[in-house]
């Protein structure tokens, strides 16, 4: 997964960000994550060259933007157009977009913004029925080449039938809560999402399980490293994907956890 955070921090918004991996992450590192700034050493990734003038996120990469902050946030009104010129030179990479704060899109937009552009996908996120009502009808009202939205850490049972049936959203992700205070997800929901995207054929990812996962009345406590395994193997996504996938090896670095998330034990794979 490719990522580019040109700022960091955030402030918690809704129901979702209660136990905001960001927050937890932070604190590993006796940091504070409502603190909000600049990545100064990675504001400009995406036009950054290497030292043979390459340049650093090749041609075709899906670059996740924002992924510890929220892209529409307030605070980061000063340097988003800035942002939006790097994405505007680099029409051969792919920028996902995602924001809780659907209500502030439109007017942060860039003033050649148009029809949208193609190399940018708007996605928000949508925890639970209240907030799916609230967000997606929003995003329809957007202009955009590319829609998407993601349940996560889905909180609820969500129907979107009637977003689908738009034909605008061409993706809908769902994940469970990880880290501190993780709230259950329930396979039923996600079933639901499945079957929902399923008849409307729009392509849908169980994307991992979380730490709490209730199937049949059973509570299981999955690991973080098996999260996306399980999630695969579960038989709900849509298309369907390989369910025969083995679980990971150790970290190959410290050989203590089955996955780095740029953990603290180590202290090796940040
Ligand atoms: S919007 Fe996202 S990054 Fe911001 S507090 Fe909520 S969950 Fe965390």
């Amino acid at each position: 997964m490719n990522i580019w955070n040109p700022w960091h921090g955030c402030r918690k918004y809704s129901e979702g960000c209660e136990n905001c991996y960001m927050y937890y992450l932070d604190k590993q590192y006796e940091r504070d994550g409502s603190e909000i700034y600049k990545v100064k050493t990675n504001f400009n990734l995406p036009i950054r060259k290497d030292r043979h003038g390459n340049d650093k996120i090749p041609s075709g990469t899906l670059l996740y933007t924002c992924m510890t902050s929220d892209f529409f946030l307030e605070e980061a009104d000063n340097w988003r157009n800035e942002v939006w010129d790097m994405i505007r030179q680099r029409s051969d990479v792919k920028f996902w977009i995602q924001t809780k704060r659907a209500e502030r899109m439109k007017d942060n937009l860039p003033s050649d913004w148009g029809d949208g552009w193609e190399n940018v996908i708007l996605v928000v996120t949508t925890e639970n029925q209240k907030r799916a009502d609230e967000r997606l009808p929003i995003l329809l009202n957007i202009p955009a080449k590319h829609k998407g939205f993601m349940c996560a850490p889905i909180l609820s049972e969500i129907h979107v039938e009637q977003y689908l049936a738009s034909g605008q959203f061409e993706t809908v992700l769902a994940d469970g809560e990880n880290y501190e205070g993780m709230r259950p997800c329930h396979y039923e929901w996600i079933k639901s999402l499945y079957e929902q995207c399923k008849s409307a054929d729009v392509p849908f990812t169980f994307v991992g399980t979380g730490n709490v996962f209730i199937k049949d009345g059973k509570m299981y406590r999955i690991p973080k490293a098996y999260h996306q395994v399980q999630a695969q193997r579960s038989g709900l996504n849509y298309p369907p994907v390989n369910t025969n996938v083995p679980m990971q090896a150790k970290c190959q670095t410290c050989q203590r956890k089955n996955s780095c998330n740029g953990c603290h034990w180590c202290g090796k794979c940040k």
